[in-house]
């Protein structure tokens, strides 16, 4: 498990992202670190990544969003939660930050996109749905197979739970997405794995979901070596990046190493398919991959010309 650590940001607690997709509206991050630890986790490598096991949380964080609020003009139709970390990590403190800043925008009628892999406190689950016109949810969702996440997102939650917080947020009239990133080839990506998680997300009553492909950057690789103890699975993992060649992505100064297309186009067919047997609505993170296009709108659609209440206390 990880270490906890306490700091105070200094940087604008609002902040926007070079991903195009995060682009539209400004992002959080609660934290520096993420306690769901997994083994392909993209932040690795980011120059805020506080290093392996360290989760560093901001405790100035609500105060200082009041102030930022305060100074705007206008103030943001939503936020998005988190770049860089989960906003329900299993770490009690952060789960009361994350309570008290969702409690606080909603209260402020703005709105909440967030993507995450951990299990919401009830209360925070309740405290979501009385405002569901408001929120966004993604859920992180790579595989039906509880072994594989336990290898892949060892301290996330178990796959049975966030398919029922899923469920329960669509039952509540939030806006639900899965969000199946990264496939892992040779391991997520057969007709069977990917029709077990279809029918596992249709029956939550989720329509619509977004997917990628793992990509490598040199964190990833040496996160995955170190991190994945049996020898085959990560050789072979890995054999399908052999020849890969690396590709700028749609963020400032960015490349990563994909699959190649072609692979990468058969897996997403084998998606597509899956998607038409389970009527669901399946985009492609175009980010992750501008040769072949598409747009998996992390973070929802809000609108431009709503009604701005200009008094933050
Ligand atoms: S939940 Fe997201 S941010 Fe946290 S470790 Fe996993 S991939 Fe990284």
């Amino acid at each position: 498990m990880v270490n906890v650590g306490w700091a105070e940001r200094k940087s604008s607690v609002l902040s926007s992202s070079s991903l195009a997709c995060l682009a539209s509206i400004p992002a959080i991050n609660l934290t520096a670190g993420c306690a769901h630890d997994c083994v392909y986790c993209y932040a690795r490598g980011y120059s805020g990544f506080p290093g392996e096991d360290k989760v560093v949380i901001y405790n100035n964080i609500l105060d200082k969003l009041k102030n930022e609020l305060l100074r705007r003009k206008n103030k943001p139709q939503a936020v998005y939660f988190s770049p860089s970390s989960d906003i329900f990590q299993p770490i009690p403190e952060v789960l009361e930050l994350s309570h008290s800043l969702l409690e606080f925008l909603l209260s402020r009628d703005i709105g909440i996109a967030f993507l995450t892999k951990g299990r919401i406190p009830e209360r925070t689950l309740r405290l979501l749905l009385n405002h569901a016109n408001k929120v966004k949810a993604q859920v992180g969702i790579i595989t039906y197979d509880d072994n594989i996440r336990r290898i892949f997102e060892p301290y996330a939650a178990r796959i049975d739970i966030r398919l029922k917080q899923m469920a329960t947020l669509a039952a509540g009239g939030v806006d639900v997405k899965a969000r199946v990133v990264p496939i892992l080839p040779g391991l997520t990506d057969s007709f069977d794995s990917i029709d077990r998680l279809g029918r596992a997300i249709f029956h939550t009553g989720v329509k619509k979901a977004a997917m990628s492909t793992l990509f490598l950057r040199p964190a990833i690789e040496a996160s995955l070596r170190r991190r994945i103890s049996d020898k085959s699975t990560l050789d072979n993992l890995l054999d399908f990046y052999r020849d890969a060649k690396r590709i700028a992505v749609h963020a400032e100064h960015s490349s990563v190493i994909p699959l190649s297309r072609p692979k990468r186009e058969e897996i997403y067919s084998r998606f597509r398919q899956a998607a038409r047997k389970y009527a669901m609505d399946l985009s492609i993170c175009g980010c992750m991959n501008p040769d072949i296009g598409g747009t998996c709108n992390i973070t929802g659609q809000w609108p431009t010309n709503g009604v701005q209440p200009s008094l933050f206390v």
